[in-house]
Formats: C-alpha cells, structure tokens, sequence
C-alpha cells in the first residue's frame, strides 16, 4: 500500500492539521506498542470507554510516528506531527478499510455465524489454497477493529478473500459489511443459545444475515426459523440472480442432502446427495461442531465447482486449529511463543507484535519457515520480512525451507536450513537461553516438534491465564475512578498465583501508576524483569531495606522503629527525598501507626529531607460486609482525620489511598488520589451483582491420565473412602493437594469438568492425583479437564471448602506451569 494522506482528508471526512507538503504512508497501526510503527505509518488512535491511545501519541512521536488520526490533538505535541482531526477514530479506521477495499475487484468469502467462523475460515484457506492467492482474517479478527485491520492487508496479488465477522448486538454488521462487501456468504452453525446481545434468536440471526447483502450466494444449513429470515431479508434486499445454497441432515430438498452419517474411530464417514448422485466423504474428527464446519466447507467446494475426488481428497486432510498464540516456558529460562501452525505475512507482523509485548528476555529469535500466499514475489516478500525482522529488533533468526535459505543475505545474523531435519540435526549447538523464542512455520514444516525440543517438560497440567481477561477486568474497575484518581495494583504473591512479571508487563502498559508487592524480593524479580513503574513494598523487613533502596522500590513504613531503621540506612547513603509510604492503624490492627503514635511520627519526619511521604495508606478490614458498612466508615473518618493532621503538620501533600477492589465497588466516595485494586483483577468480586461483569482470567486444567470401570462394590483410593454403588466409570487426573488442591475437595465434596460435563471427585485427593466418577461422560485418556475456571469457579470451591478464592488462587503451587495467552 502506498497512499497519499491528502486523498484521505475526504474520505475520512477530516480536518488536516500538519504539513502541506505530500505524504505518503503503506502502514496502518493502532497499536503503540508495535515495533514496526515508522515514518510511514499512519497510526488510528482509537478512544475506547477505557483504553485512549491519545496518550501514547507523544511517544510515538519521539519514536518517529509522524501522522495520526484523532479526534483531539493532545496539548503536548500540537505541532509536532501530522494530524487527521476526526469526530471518531474508528469510524475512521472503518471508512478508510472500506475506501480501500473497494479498490479491489477479486471474489471475496464473509464468514458470519455464532460458532465455527474461525475454524471454517482457516479449513477454508487450507483448502483452497492450492489455487488461489488467499488473503485471510488473521487469528480471529472479526471485531469492529479486527475487520478493518483484516481487510486493509489486501493487496495486487491477492485473488481471493476470506473474511469473518463477529457481532454482538444489533446495529454492528452494517458497519462490517460495508468494509468486507462479500460475494460469497457463508452463514456456520447459529446456535440456539440466547446471546445478551439481542432479544431472541430471530433478531441474532436477522442481523447476521445482513453482511450478505450484496452477495451473489448464501451458504448455510437449512432450518426452518434460518429459512423464514432468509426469505424475508432475501425480498427486503433483492439482489438479481441470488442463489441459497443450503445443506441439510434432515430435509432431503436442501442443496446437499446428508444422507448418513457413520462414526468411525476419530473420524466420521458421511454420505451425501448432491444434484441426483451420492457421494461420500472422510471428514477426519468425529465431534459434531467440527462435521458441521467442515460441510459448510464442501459447500464452498461444491459452489466453487471442485470435482468429487479433489474434494475428498482435501477434506481428508483437514486438521485441528490452533485459535491463538501460546507463551510457554522454554528450557534454560527461554520463553516459547508458538504459532507453528501457519506462516503468512499477516500473521507473522501479528506474531512479531505479540513477540514484543510478552518478551520475558532481552533477546529475540525468531525460527521461521518458508511463508506462503503472500501476494508478493519472493523478492519482495523477503526483502519485506527482513525488514520487519529488523524493525523488531531480533537477534537472530533461523530459517527453515528451501526458499527462505535462498534468500539468507537479507536477514543479519540468519541461520538456514533446507529442512526441519536438519535444523533438529543441529539443535543443540544453537545453545538456547534466556531468550524468547517465537516459532512460526506453514503446517507442513512440522515446527511442533521444535516446540517439543524446546519446551521446558513438566506435568500436564497447566494453569491457563488470559491476559485479555485481565485487561478487561482493569479497565472495568478503571471506569469506576473519579477523574485523575490514580490506580495501584497488587501483585503480590506472585500476582494472586497467577504470574508476577507476565501480568506486571501488561499493567505497565495499561500505565497503572504503581504496583504493590508483598516482600522486596518480589519487587526485585519484577525489576529485573524490566519493569520500570514505581512499586511499593507492603512488608519491607529491616534486614531487606539495602536491596530496596538499591532497586529503586519504596517501602511503606509501619512503626517509628520501622522508620528510624529506614532512616539510619537512607542516610548513610546520603539519600534525598527517597519516597516512603506511610501506613497508618484506622482499625485493621494488622500493621500501621496508630493514633497514639502520630505526633512521634511527626516529629520524626518535620523538617527530614532524606525521606519524603510519597502516599498516605489504611487499609479496610471489612470493605466487602455490608453487615460491617459503619465500621468502614469509621476507618474512613478515623484516615481522614489522622491524614489531615500529618499533611497539615508536616506541610506535605502526598496521594491518600484506602480503598481495595471490594471497597472500589462500595465506597466510591473515599477514593482519595489512588485505589489499590486486588482480587477484582484477577477476576474475582465479593458482590454477585459485579461479578457478571468481570471475566475468569485463570483456567486450571489437566488431562485424564486412566480411564477404568470397576464393578459394584469396589473402592477407590486410599482408606477405602468411596464405595461404588454400581458400576463405575473412573478418570485418574494427575493433580492432587500438593499442587494446591485441597483435601477437602474430594470424597463427592467437589467436581471437575470434562467435556463440559461435572465429573464429581471420588475418594480422597492424594498428593498428586485424583480421581472423578465419569460413568456418564464419554471420555478417554488424554482428554482435557478443567479443575477450576468457569466451571467450577474459584468462588464455587471457596464456598465449599470455607475460605476465601484468594487462598485458592495463591495455593497454587508453582510447580504447576503458568500459560499465558490472549
Ligand atoms: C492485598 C491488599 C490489597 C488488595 O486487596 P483486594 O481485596 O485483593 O483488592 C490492598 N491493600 C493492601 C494493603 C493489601 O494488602
């Protein structure tokens, strides 16, 4: 792409502020942290309820960015760049895809339904690949910022397009619609569950169907309240020579007729009628979502006109996909981004933005196979690579394929191979550590097992965070503050057991303003992680406080004892002004200055340069009882008084904090200048009414290690402690209490899901398994099993075992491996 920015003055309907001179840019960004953001980006600064880029605009400017469009132009840096003044920003963003998108003429597939769309897109792209040069959605970018971001990768080379859309009420598809502008539509499976989004099924399925205005064919499984929509939207949008295309397992007048279905082992062989004749079809899973997924894709064959074989012969070959991109932990303290099931340049540019933002070392590697479909020569497609190599600053690359060897004088520091063999002939004298590591190759370079030589071997079970959760749940408590109140976060204990540095990073980019820990050498780990925003230690010990002052971390200060220690060290070294947080007793009676010690703390501090009082603190003993609600506001009124007295005596003016997550939901009149938000971010509120509005962020999961069946009478487990009734169905999953589970969740007390299904523990939790009754669940070794996340919750077990999700959450034990993905 390369466009002039004057020409978008109209179509963005735009006011221009900046040079008159011509611009040129080929790269569209909304995302400040990218390194690939240059000269030539023209950079959307989205403003969401809570997230505003304006505010990364001056950092990006000393970066080099040079043009934007906003809707307002930041005091700091009027003048400083080009600007393209909107009313909103990702109107913009969508106009601009649509104008661009209406430069090409090639046929273009819409995807839209409430399940299935990413799958059948990727299965798609597999399978008419061969034949086309394909430009896909990446990942699944079906939002109202996905789509545009989607569509805007088109270029010359492209012959067809496959695109997805993803709504979740009414009003939304008109938007998609005019960007993608589908020929083909292909509507997958609907669902029947009722989404808050819309009123009834009717209306979901009503606003779905109109991303197919202007396509030529509708594909889709025919039922009777799909079929009155279509009829209706088809004489509201008539469109001269529409076909339906529809297939069906009930009614033989649709389209495709399926005629049996016959499961064999992971697979399943279906027969179909199509125009007379009866063919039949491998497709290689055996659940019903993916038979579904994978007819819509015959459909598309059979409209693109495919002959029996070819297409049985593709089908055959269809594979699980991969949703998302995985952060693991590597061998020798390396961290492993895996994406080893595609390479285009897409999702490489994605990939390389996701390298940087999880990077828990310095150094970058890439290993990347051959791409494919790029659109471009491979002149070009290289040269471009390379450059994206370079801008985000990878140290070394290693490339695997016959092309991307061709091309290894363009990339610095470049090792090639023919082959994935051969690369895994070498492995070892590459001498991994401490860097991250993504791998990113095409399927057929089988880069899984690189993953498997280089990822750290541990147990299966994993504990699963999802950083877009956290996000979500940060910027929910976040639109609770009063204007320019400030935001602390704990992240104690290891981020409530979730991962200190992983969620540490995300915050620093969501520019909290400090983070709380619990000892120093939690803040230190943080530090040398490269975390740069200011940390406060709860729990600062004596003996602890030359490494603090050496890292740069601030203590809170309890007791004049704690203080004149502090002091003694601070001024031996010669400090100035070293800030200190000052906790004061309103209630709590845990740690802190109590009324009868104030006017010693005064004295201590009057006239003292070498420390200064950066906050004021308490902390709320029952924020989250309403059966306690005038006790808190005596803690409140006993704060403000004993804060006032200080700021007043000592002529200070510090940030006053006494608020936790439950008080952020309760007592939203005493957020002074900052909030400490806890628990809440990790998902968990104390009030039912909130807890809708947050998202889990932590799965715990495991696989089945043994299924048997035992007959009536029979015991499982130590000391005999469950007797089946009658012939039982037992799973053996290798998690016990000694990875945090509680004993008290066995013998019936509790259950874990397996295929969305409760499994209820039987016998006691050992050490390191456990057992669950899954006579009515078919299930095998190897199958997945959720021990705490949607279902059942942390708040579910808590109940059950009489404590609180805080303590669940930190007993993990840290053997268990911490997964992290968006
Ligand atoms: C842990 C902690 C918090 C956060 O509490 P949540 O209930 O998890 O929000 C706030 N302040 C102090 C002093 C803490 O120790």
């Amino acid at each position: 792409m390369s466009i002039n920015l004057k020409s978008l003055v109209s179509v963005l309907n735009a006011e221009w502020i900046g040079s008159p001179a011509d611009i040129f840019i080929d790269h569209i960004s909304i995302d400040s942290r990218s390194l690939q953001n240059g000269s030539q980006t023209l950079f959307f600064a989205l403003s969401g309820v809570n997230h505003d880029a304006h505010l990364y605009i001056a950092e990006l400017i000393e970066k080099g960015v040079q043009n934007f469009v906003v809707e307002q132009i930041p005091e700091n840096v009027t003048g400083k760049a080009n600007f393209l003044l909107v009313k909103n920003s990702l109107s913009a963003l969508q106009n601009f895809a649509a104008y661009y998108r209406a430069g090409f003429h090639f046929p273009i597939i819409g995807l839209t339904g409430s399940n299935g769309k990413t799958i059948v897109k990727e299965w798609l792209n597999f399978l008419l690949s061969p034949d086309y040069n394909i430009i896909r959605s990446p990942k699944s970018y079906n939002s109202q910022v996905g789509v545009p971001l989607s569509v805007i990768a088109i270029n010359e080379m492209h012959n067809l397009g496959i695109f997805e859309a993803g709504i979740s009420t009414v009003n939304e598809m008109v938007n998609l619609e005019r960007i993608i502008k589908p020929n083909i539509g292909v509507l997958t499976s609907i669902g029947s569950a009722h989404d808050e989004g819309f009123e009834n099924l009717k209306q979901k399925i009503n606003e779905k169907l109109l991303l197919f205005k202007d396509s030529s064919v509708i594909i889709y499984q025919n039922n009777d309240l799909v079929d009155e929509c279509l009829s209706e939207f088809c004489s509201q949008y008539f469109l001269d020579g529409r076909t339906l295309f529809s297939w069906s397992f009930t009614n033989d007048s649709a389209d495709v007729f399926i005629v049996e279905k016959e499961a064999k082992n992971d697979s399943t062989l279906i027969k179909y009628q199509y125009k007379g004749e009866v063919f039949s079809l491998e497709i290689p899973f055996s659940d019903s979502a993916s038979i579904e997924n994978a007819i819509s894709c015959l459909l598309v064959l059979l409209y693109f006109e495919y002959d029996f074989a070819l297409i049985q012969n593709r089908i055959k070959m269809l594979y699980p996909v991969k949703m998302r991109l995985e952060v693991k932990n590597g061998i020798n303290g390396c961290s492993i981004i895996d994406d080893s099931y595609s390479s285009d340049f897409q999702s490489l540019k994605i990939a390389l933005d996701f390298l940087e933002s999880q990077k828990k070392n310095a150094s970058k590697t890439v290993i990347l196979s051959d791409i494919f479909q790029s659109g471009f020569s491979n002149e070009e497609l290289y040269s471009k690579v390379a450059q994206l190599i370079s801008d985000n600053k990878i140290h070394r690359v290693i490339g695997i394929g016959p092309t991307i060897s061709s091309f290894k004088d363009k990339f610095a520091n470049s090792t090639v191979f023919q082959n994935t063999a051969d690369f895994i002939h070498e492995i070892e004298r590459f001498d991994f550590n401490n860097e991250t590591i993504l791998i990113k190759g095409a399927r057929s370079f089988q880069f899984e097992e690189i993953v498997s030589l280089l990822e750290e071997k541990t147990h299966e079970t994993v504990l699963e965070i999802n950083l877009d959760a956290i996000s979500h749940n940060f910027n929910y408590f976040k639109s609770k503050l009063g204007q320019n109140v400030k935001m602390m976060v704990m992240v104690k204990a290891f981020g409530y057991g979730n991962g200190g540095l992983e969620i540490a990073k995300l915050l620093e980019h969501h520019k909290v303003d400090y983070l709380g820990v619990a000892f120093a050498d939690e803040g230190i780990s943080l530090k040398n992680g490269g975390i740069k925003l200011p940390i406060m230690v709860l729990n600062p010990e004596s003996t602890s406080f030359p490494s603090i002052i050496q890292y740069n971390l601030e203590p809170e200060i309890y007791s004049i004892k704690g203080l004149n220690a502090f002091l003694k060290i601070a001024r031996e070294k010669n400090l100035k002004d070293y800030p200190i947080h000052i906790k004061l007793d309103t209630g709590m009676h845990r740690l802190g200055f109590e009324n009868n010690t104030i006017d010693e703390l005064i004295q201590t501090l009057k006239g003292n340069s070498t420390v200064r009082v950066q906050s004021i603190l308490s902390h709320l003993a029952t924020s989250d009882d309403s059966n306690y609600f005038d006790f808190v506001n005596q803690q409140i009124s006993l704060f403000e008084e004993l804060s006032l007295k200080l700021m007043s005596e000592l002529n200070i003016n510090p940030i006053r904090h006494i608020l936790n997550t439950s008080g952020i939901s309760n007592f939203p009149n005493a957020q002074y200048n900052m909030v400490r938000l806890g628990i809440g971010l990790y998902g968990v509120s104390n009030d039912s009414a909130e807890q809708k509005y947050l998202e889990n962020v932590g799965t715990l999961k495991s696989i089945i290690s043994q299924v048997r069946t035992i007959p009536a009478g029979d015991s499982v487990g130590y000391g005999r402690r469950f007797m089946a009734q009658k012939e039982t169905k037992i799973a053996t999953i290798p998690i016990g209490y000694a990875d945090g589970i509680s004993r008290l969740w066995g013998n019936q007390a509790g259950f874990v899901t397996i295929k969305n299904q409760k499994a209820f523990i039987v016998g006691s939790v050992c050490m390191d398994m456990l057992m669950a009754d899954v006579t009515h669940i078919d299930c095998k070794e190897g199958d997945s099993v959720v021990i705490f996340g949607e279902s059942p919750t942390v708040i579910e077990m808590a109940e059950v075992l009489r404590t609180i999700p805080y303590e669940i959450m930190t007993s993990i034990s840290q053997r268990v491996k911490r997964v992290f993905f968006r």
